[in-house]
């Protein structure tokens, strides 16, 4: 079985009763009952074996990383020495197999000091439900006598805030109820600093829809119109701490995974484990029937192997294959995913048909899409528990791919931000100004087109070139040729002027019309079934929808490397000729097969080797600008800091580009986290001695340096033979020294230090090199 089959997310039920009555619950309220005939406590016996069967199941499958979510009922009823044995069981059988993030899900009533010092000791960190202010939380979320228990959850996270268990700190899960004020709930929310936010819908079908107020005009979407205007003011205070809904729905919007399986199309991998072992589907499902999330397996009887192959769990891999024809047709599916699968079921048709959140789902998504970002400028990203969080993601090395996709994202903000600041206060002519009018328009009715734009590369090179002060000469022709591309992207119909450059008219990210020269520009015609240009004294050159590859006069940017990790093979853009080493020329088609092959040769080596960098690798590289070999032999390789998802690489075999790759990633990496927080001082003039280089650098370069080679080093720790050894050895310890000079210096800011002290930890982690 394929790592993609595997399970990588437990929800163990530790307890299976409450200290708490809420109306909402959906273990007790909604229409399965099973918790009636289950153990109260899990039996230690039980959650060794669920330990023991993860393990085995991450073992089989080269899992790096497993999470275990305590739930319940209510975990905290396990009490303190219980809790504790099990979560050093856990550990100790667990640990040795894969990385383990230990979460536990609480109505905070219960928690303590003592919980708190064991938590934070096992490294569990807490999510505590609350529903808003007194007013909002009391609404459903009492005790069974009808007392508030708003006042034992804010003493919770007030625990929680402390200095010495705010590692514990998970954040605050929060069930939407319409009838609250969403601006109030957010308030009160954001007061209790929690280090991430995560709004949830409550559980409801097409039997059991959810409540709406009395109906009025605007009555179709109001869960979407409460969503909407907690988005806007989240987005107005400068989205002060991660809201998983939000991002996740930003995230998706640009090809990015989601956070959480309320929305996208990510496959879930993830079972239930009930408190007398039994293996079940996602919880939610509750709500729908009784025992709509049973298996009939239990950890005694049956492996996980055999748990991923029950076909409702294997049905959740199937992205957008598992929804009904109305979601597989729907436009915005990618982000929405059909929503929650439990919200999709009514009697009769089962699970097969759209949410019944779907009108809000979908006005969600539209509306999140048309507002405007507050621009993040550079370097605006206040320190905290996310930045906190994301550096010592990417000091360990790899990154996680949620890393990766959250800073393309980042990244696109901040493109979409300069793009609207440079080109809207440019003088354009005319063809241009109705260029930057259609663009603007795509922005609107085709976002995944306009997407597009920002992923390209080379447009914030571009825009840079265009600022007053750039002492370039800018091409804004550049802006009629995005415009054009995003206008084949989205499939309208439509007409404008394109600039020709050196005889060819380029799209970006798509290819090059070859047209002769025309001093006076080109027309671009573009309809749902393709595009012509036309330039004065040549023939049209039309090219097809649906027919990859070159057709008479069309030069298109190639596609290469594995289906897992598709990119762009760009030789031809002229903006990409911003290395620092001269770019290839046009492959021909030899030459380009040759790519191909070379890229999956990589990605073949590091999915062999080095496997927890190519979720990174997927997120961060799009595009590959073939490099000039060095006529030396040296092997050559670049990035471009403004040009995010790109690498430039010459010709090698696939274990040396693997080396190049994690090299280059890392600078890719580096470059956009560099567009949100300050590592270095501003202005600093420091300079110091790296291992890898003669001259004293300044510490940017350095940085850039230090976690080059950090990669390197991890790359080279995998291999094994003689030349392995000898450079793991010395990139090891060029990062060790470089990190030490730089640690040495004032010129990193708070977290910079952080970031230079934690890839200092990763490698002291690793085994000592052989003498
Ligand atoms: S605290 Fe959670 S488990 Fe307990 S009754 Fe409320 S919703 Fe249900
Ligand atoms: S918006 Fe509605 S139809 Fe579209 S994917 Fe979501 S639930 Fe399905």
């Amino acid at each position: 079985m394929p790592q993609a089959d595997a399970i990588t997310e437990y929800v163990l039920k530790v307890h299976s009763r409450c200290d708490l009555r809420c109306d909402h619950c959906y273990v007790y309220v909604h229409r399965d009952q099973t918790w009636i005939d289950r153990p109260k406590v899990i039996d230690p016996a039980v959650a060794h074996r669920v330990a023991e069967r993860i393990a085995e199941h991450a073992r089989a499958h080269r899992l790096h990383r497993v999470r275990v979510v305590l739930h319940g009922g209510e975990p905290l009823l396990l009490g303190p020495r219980r809790l504790d044995a099990l979560l050093t069981d856990l550990r100790a059988t667990v640990s040795p197999a894969a990385a383990l993030d230990l979460v536990l899900q609480s109505n905070g009533v219960q928690l303590t000091e003592e919980l708190c010092g064991i938590f934070v000791r096992h490294r569990v960190r807490v999510g505590i439900s609350l529903d808003g202010d007194a007013e909002a939380n009391d609404r459903h979320r009492r005790f069974g006598t009808g007392a508030s228990s708003h006042a034992a959850v804010l003493r919770a996270l007030e625990l929680l805030r402390r200095p010495e268990f705010r590692p514990a700190y998970g954040g605050i899960l929060c069930t939407v109820d319409v009838a609250n004020d969403p601006i109030r709930v957010y308030t009160a929310l954001l007061a209790e600093r929690p280090p991430r936010i995560d709004f949830l819908l409550p559980h409801a079908t097409w039997d059991d829809p959810p409540p709406r107020p009395m109906s009025t005009v605007d009555d179709r979407t109001p869960y979407a119109r409460w969503l909407l205007r907690i988005y806007r003011r989240w987005l107005q205070d400068g989205r002060p701490v991660p809201v998983r809904l939000f991002d996740s729905l930003r995230s998706t919007a640009v090809g990015g995974p989601s956070q959480t399986e309320s929305v996208g199309l990510d496959p879930v991998a993830l079972v239930v484990i009930e408190t007398d072992g039994a293996w079940e589907q996602a919880d939610s499902l509750k709500t729908a029937f009784h025992g709509a999330a049973g298996t009939g397996m239990s950890v005694w009887t049956h492996s996980l192997d055999e748990v991923a192959a029950h076909p409702d769990i294997a049905a959740r891999r199937d992205g957008a294959a598992e929804l009904c024809a109305t979601c597989r047709a729907c436009p915005v599916v990618r982000q929405c995913g059909g929503g929650l699968r439990a919200h999709r079921y009514r009697t009769g048709s089962g699970f097969d048909n759209p949410s019944v959140y779907c009108a809000d789902l979908e006005e969600l998504i539209r509306s999140m899409r048309g507002e405007p970002e507050v621009s993040t400028g550079s370097a605006t990203m206040a320190p905290g528990p996310e930045l906190d969080a994301r550096l010592d993601d990417l000091a360990a090395g790899p990154g996680s791919a949620d890393t990766a996709w959250w800073l393309l994202e980042q990244g696109q903000l901040y493109a979409k931000a300069l793009l609207l600041d440079v080109v809207g206060s440019l003088p354009l002519p005319a063809p241009l100004a109705e260029a930057w009018q259609l663009l603007n328009e795509l922005g609107e009715t085709a976002p995944d087109a306009f997407a597009q734009v920002l992923r390209q590369p080379w447009l914030r090179p571009w825009l840079l070139s265009c600022l007053p002060d750039a002492g370039a000469h800018a091409d804004l022709g550049y802006l009629a040729a995005l415009t054009g591309a995003a206008a084949v992207h989205a499939g309208v119909t439509a007409e404008l002027w394109v600039p020709v450059r050196d005889g060819r008219v380029h799209l970006p990210g798509l290819g090059s019309a070859v047209t002769g020269p025309a001093a006076g520009g080109a027309t671009l015609r573009v309809t749902p079934d393709g595009f012509t240009v036309t330039a004065p004294g040549s023939p049209a050159v039309a090219v097809h929808r649906g027919r990859p590859g070159e057709q008479p006069g069309w030069l298109p940017v190639r596609h290469a490397g594995p289906d897992e990790w598709p990119v762009l093979l760009d030789d031809l853009d002229a903006l990409r000729d911003c290395q620092d080493w001269p770019v290839a020329d046009r492959l021909g088609d030899e030459a380009a097969r040759a790519w191909d092959d070379r890229l999956r040769g990589a990605w073949t080596v590091l999915t062999r080797e080095a496997p927890d960098y190519l979720p990174a690798l997927r997120g961060a590289v799009h595009t590959v600008v073939p490099l000039r070999d060095d006529p030396a032999g040296e092997h050559r390789s670049a990035t471009q800091r403004e040009a995010f998802a790109a690498v430039g690489l010459a010709a090698a075999d696939g274990a040396a580009t693997a080396v190049l790759l994690v090299h280059e990633l890392q600078h890719v990496k580096l470059g956009a986290l560099l567009d949100l927080c300050d590592l270095t001082e501003p202005d600093n003039l420091t300079t110091v001695t790296v291992p890898w280089r003669e001259d004293e650098r300044p510490v940017d370069a350095a940085l850039q340096g230090l976690y080059a080679h950090l990669a390197v080093a991890d790359l080279w720790r995998r291999r094994s033979g003689a030349a392995a050894a000898g450079n793991y050895r010395r990139y090891r310890a060029w990062v060790s020294a470089a990190a030490d000079a730089l640690l040495r210096t004032s010129a990193l800011t708070g977290a910079g230090t952080r970031f230079v002290a934690g890839m200092q930890a990763a490698v002291d982690g690793w085994p000592a090199p052989d003498p």
